[in-house]
């Protein structure tokens, strides 16, 4: 029976630093390293301002890097991959793998040189036999491509034996779903070593995952598949919803109803079925892209184009949500405030990636409106950094405010957009709060113009917009709300105020 002592990954980020902290807070007898070039972000892994917000992390990471006197410390970050692989006897692969830019299927294939090249590390440090975990989301069939690297480049005597493990972590919940995941998935080669490195995982999770919900008898591209066809499957119901809410408000229909009345059928179930300006986040849209390109190169276009529409479906939402703005502002923005509640795709998380907020700005600097940002946990300078990465400095520097709290990004503003459902927005729960009261923070009572009434019919407070308009999207996580029109009629969410 084999057993791990010594478990490496390779990768630090959203998913790399959790995971390993929950692993290692969970076996004090194994030792976890957690590898990465970026020497900034190790640091920060190191240090008390973590690379990441994740409610419940810090705590955790604290728990296992710093020990105690009761505890010994076993979690350690480190920009020595090569020192980690050699000492290691498994090994998470969790890098990223984003869509691809340039080549053969840019846009829509993922990439994964960055797996390739840990690989290829892995099989050139190796000298003592290794459990290859791949972690990262990759396209079916990479296992045989990791395989052929370690039999090209691997020590002829050392025994590499792949096997694929995908995350089902949601940002904003990861701690939380790690700590109690509705399934761990390990796929092998089905042979017995493939097998028996199967276990000698699955009993890492052991130590607090029921046994039940482990299935380390999955053949390997099932594995790979079942990842991205469950993102795939949350993606679709979000859009399938989101395009529900488009006929809703061309009729009298009220999407929150039908939500309801829809997920009470057990077959559907109630989540992900809340109507929003569409998901967001790092995985969702490369996710369903990457089967999309799958699904072409196995020539099957009309699976291909099926899963097309739902990101489809995402570009049309967000995009009607700014077309709706600008019409509710007279369709003239330039020069008008617009306070911009969350940049992070998501509540309780600061990653920003595939934000339907960029989106958003993007359209409004087009517009040249002048834009209040705010977000609880992106930074002043990030925001500035970020947006002017992707629009131009020097556009950012003339349109864009960061702003220090809700109250003062919505000061003067014509418009409000609360682009992610933190609490804060809907619950006042964060100090200070000195002279307003987030409920009674109308567009009308905070704006100038006569323009403003009209986008005072269009927003209504953020305290009774979030509960509504709060969406459920990746792997679990809430999509940014949508402003309704107004309280007693969310069907008309985006509809024209002006009818
Ligand atoms: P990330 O960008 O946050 O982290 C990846 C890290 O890998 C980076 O810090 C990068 O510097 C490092 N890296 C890349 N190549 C390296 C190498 N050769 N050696 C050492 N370090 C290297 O990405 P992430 O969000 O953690 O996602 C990782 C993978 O997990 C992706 O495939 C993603 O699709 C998947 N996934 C992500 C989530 C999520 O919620 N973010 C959930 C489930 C699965």
């Amino acid at each position: 029976v084999r057993t791990v002592k010594n478990i490496c990954c390779v990768g630090a980020g959203y998913v790399g630093g959790p995971t390993c902290a929950v692993v290692a807070s969970k076996n004090e007898d194994v030792d976890v390293t957690v590898v990465d070039l970026s020497q900034p972000r190790i640091d920060a892994w190191n240090s008390s301002q973590l690379p990441i917000y994740e409610p419940g992390l810090q705590e955790i990471v604290e728990f296992a890097r710093d020990g105690s006197d009761q505890r010994r410390s076993n979690l350690h970050f480190s920009t020595d991959v090569r020192g980690a692989i050699q000492k290691a006897d498994l090994i998470f692969i969790s890098v990223n793998t984003p869509t691809k830019t340039v080549g053969v299927g840019a846009g829509r294939a993922a990439d994964i040189k960055y797996v390739e090249a840990a690989a290829r590390e892995i099989a050139e440090v190796a000298t003592s036999d290794k459990i290859i975990v791949e972690k990262s989301t990759v396209p079916c069939g990479t296992s045989e491509i990791l395989r052929d690297i370690f039999e090209a480049v691997g020590e002829p005597h050392v025994r590499f034996d792949v096997l694929s493990n995908p995350e089902f972590l949601a940002e904003g919940t990861a701690i939380a779903d790690l700590l109690s995941p509705d399934r761990i998935l390990i796929g092998s080669e089905g042979t017995p070593e493939g097998l028996e490195a199967a276990n000698a995982l699955a009993d890492v999770y052991a130590a607090w995952v029921p046994r039940e919900r482990i299935r380390a008898d999955v053949n390997i591209w099932s594995s790979e598949l079942a990842k991205l066809a469950a993102n795939c499957m949350l993606a679709q119901r979000i859009s399938s919803i989101n395009s529900l809410s488009a006929i809703c408000e061309a009729t009298g229909a009220n999407i929150k109803e039908i939500s309801h009345s829809v997920g009470l059928d057990k077959r559907i179930g109630p989540n992900f079925l809340k109507a929003s300006i569409g998901f967001g986040g790092s995985c969702f849209k490369k996710d369903v892209l990457n089967l999309v390109y799958m699904a072409e190169t196995l020539h099957l276009p009309e699976v291909a184009s099926y899963w097309k529409a739902v990101v489809d479906i995402n570009e049309w939402q967000k995009d009607r949500f700014a077309k709706h703005i600008i019409r509710a502002l007279n369709s003239t923005v330039e020069g008008k405030r617009i306070a911009i509640l969350g940049l992070a795709y998501k509540k309780n998380t600061g990653d920003t990636r595939e934000s339907p907020a960029i989106a958003f700005i993007g359209q409004m600097l087009s517009e040249r409106a002048q834009l209040a940002i705010y977000d609880p946990k992106v930074s002043y300078d990030r925001i500035l950094r970020e947006l002017g990465d992707e629009f131009g400095h020097e556009a950012v520097a003339k349109y864009v405010k960061p702003c220090e709290s809700a109250y003062a990004a919505c000061e003067r503003a014509s418009a409000v957009a609360i682009m992610t459902e933190w609490d804060e927005f809907k619950t006042d729960q964060l100090t200070p709060r000195p002279t307003l009261d987030l409920r009674d923070l109308t567009v009308s009572k905070l704006s100038t113009t006569p323009v403003a009434k009209r986008a005072d019919s269009t927003s209504s407070a953020p305290s009774s917009q979030s509960e509504d308009n709060m969406s459920s999207d990746e792997e679990g996580r809430q999509c940014p709300s949508t402003p309704p029109t107004n309280t007693s009629s969310p069907t008309t969410e985006l509809s024209d105020p002006t009818k």
